[in-house]
């Protein structure tokens, strides 16, 4: 039985040694050569005392960024990526509340890594790599690692304007990559073109699918969903046959009506997660794949990406909504309504909030009790011992098939382009622009905008280009109102419902 992700790896590095694990634009690299690299990466943390502790990986989108991620675990430590267009003053945020040991970056971002390390140390890539790493030492880290210890961090946005820290442990990762290789028939023979940022929870899972197979991961370059033709054709060259994206670059591509233009012959699977993916886009991959598998996947970073799925098995019209289905193995999904009641399962069209109870639950947000106990709570319907189910703010109902479909969210997050987005933490860092008085952020769902709404003496380009330094660029919103004044409530607040009028 698999313990620890480095157990992956050490089996594909045994069984395919020579073969690609991943490539990106600049090179491949091999499971063997993957094991190498990250052990001496873990080589490094060990040499330093470094346990059990959070380790930054600042680099490019990149093959890398994967030996990074297995140098911390083989190390017994835990990794947390950091983009790195991310703005400095979020980045900050980010290192206050995770005080990691040590960032790993390389020489092309040493300095932007050494403007936000303050006192942690920045150690660089290319250097590790001409280091050596002792087995026994790492054999001796490993065994005193348990399941339940933290693989990663990831960050996602905050309503307060500090960015959470989820937290997830080596198990919920294992217990998640056995569902996906067991439902979706993952092999050796599998090659993923891989979509999502390593700081998004997508890419867990061709990353741990291809360490666990034996597969192949092509790190897709970015540029590509602008260029349909480079992009088809750069998943044609690599014999691409299992996609998982974010709907939003599924819609992309049907959008530019390149996906009956390019076929790709060996594409067989295409899964999606992250948001809504509407059927008028899916409709038009359909056609073109009639044959392929099709599932829609769902889930938030806290549940280690993905606790319910729908295999589509029937035809859609464009304007119905599809399933999020059932619950994984493993997983439990309880929908409560207000009074903390499930809602029943035979009864089409109640609505309540989607609760997940099981391995896939996250630990929490790191250093952050207040938001943890807030999402993380007791199970209601468990009075007698302690069970925390994780509180996703997401309201579903049952349709009359007995399937889970979403509706909307409870608060102000949203998906804009794939990214989740806290509107709160955009209206966190507008508050701060010097001549702003109010400001109400909101999100046109038909149109994909996010919506500035604001009073004060500024104009509205001042606004946007004062923020830039606060959050990253899809967040910045992409309609601005300059307003005399601000619609209030009877509650004295600001008037959401009289602003969504004006969208
Ligand atoms: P993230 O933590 O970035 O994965 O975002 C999680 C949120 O994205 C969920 O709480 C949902 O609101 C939304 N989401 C994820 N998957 C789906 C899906 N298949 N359909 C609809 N919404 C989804």
């Amino acid at each position: 039985m698999t313990r620890l992700v480095t157990d992956y790896l050490d089996n594909s590095a045994k069984d395919f040694p020579n073969k690609t694990a991943f490539a990106d634009e600049k090179r491949g690299i091999t499971f063997s050569e993957l094991q190498k690299e990250a052990k001496k990466i873990a080589q490094v943390l060990i040499d330093r005392s470094v346990f059990k502790s959070p380790v930054v990986v600042y680099l490019e989108k990149s093959v890398e960024v994967i030996s990074c991620f297995m140098g911390a675990a083989y190390s017994g430590n835990f990794y947390t990526p950091i983009d790195v267009t991310m703005p400095e003053s979020r980045v900050s945020k980010i290192m206050e509340t995770l005080s990691p040991a040590l960032i790993i970056t390389d020489g092309e971002h040493k300095e932007a890594a050494s403007a936000f390390a303050g006192n942690t140390p920045v150690l660089l890539y290319e250097e590790i790599q001409k280091g050596t790493f002792d087995d026994k030492a790492i054999s001796a880290a490993l065994n005193r690692v348990i399941d339940t210890d933290v693989l990663y961090v990831l960050f996602t946005s905050g309503s307060t304007g500090t960015p959470k820290g989820v937290i997830i442990n080596q198990k919920a990762v294992i217990d998640y990559a056995e569902w996906v290789t067991n439902t979706f028939n993952i092999s050796s023979e599998t090659i993923f073109g891989e979509q999502a940022p390593f700081y998004f929870d997508n890419s867990i899972l061709d990353i741990y699918q291809t360490l666990k197979n034996g597969a192949t991961c092509y790190i897709i370059p970015q540029k590509f969903f602008m260029l349909p033709k480079n992009l088809f054709g750069y998943l044609t060259e690599k014999k691409v046959n299992t996609i998982f994206w974010v709907p939003s670059a599924l819609c992309i591509m049907a959008n530019l009506k390149a996906v009956d233009k390019f076929i790709v012959p060996t594409l067989q699977k295409i899964l999606f997660c992250g948001e809504v993916m509407p059927n008028k886009q899916l409709n038009v991959w359909r056609k073109s794949y009639p044959n392929a598998l099709y599932a829609n996947l769902y889930g938030p970073t806290e549940i280690t990406d993905v606790c319910a799925y729908y295999i589509v098995d029937r035809e859609f019209a464009d304007d119905e909504s599809l399933p999020i289905g059932f619950p994984c193995k493993n997983t439990d999904i309880l929908v409560l309504d207000d009074e903390n009641k499930l809602v029943p399962t035979t009864t089409a069209n109640v609505k309540g909030e989607l609760c997940v109870r099981g391995t896939c639950n996250s630990l929490g947000y790191y250093n952050n009790p207040e938001k943890t106990q807030a999402a993380f709570v007791q199970n209601p319907l468990n009075t007698v011992y302690n069970e925390i189910i994780y509180r996703t703010g997401d309201v579903v109902h049952y349709n009359e098939h007995g399937e889970i479909m979403y509706d909307c969210r409870k608060d102000f997050q949203i998906k804009h382009m794939g990214h989740r987005i806290e509107l709160g933490e955009i209206e966190t860092a507008i508050s701060a622009v010097e001549g702003v008085e109010q400001n109400c952020c909101l999100y046109d769902t038909e149109k994909s905008k996010i919506v500035m709404f604001y009073t004060g003496s500024i104009e509205p380009q001042a606004v946007v280009d004062a923020i830039k330094n606060a959050v990253p660029d899809y967040m910045i919103p992409n309609k601005k109102v300059k307003l005399d004044k601000m619609p209030i409530n009877l509650n004295g607040k600001i008037d959401r419902v009289e602003l969504k009028k004006m969208l």
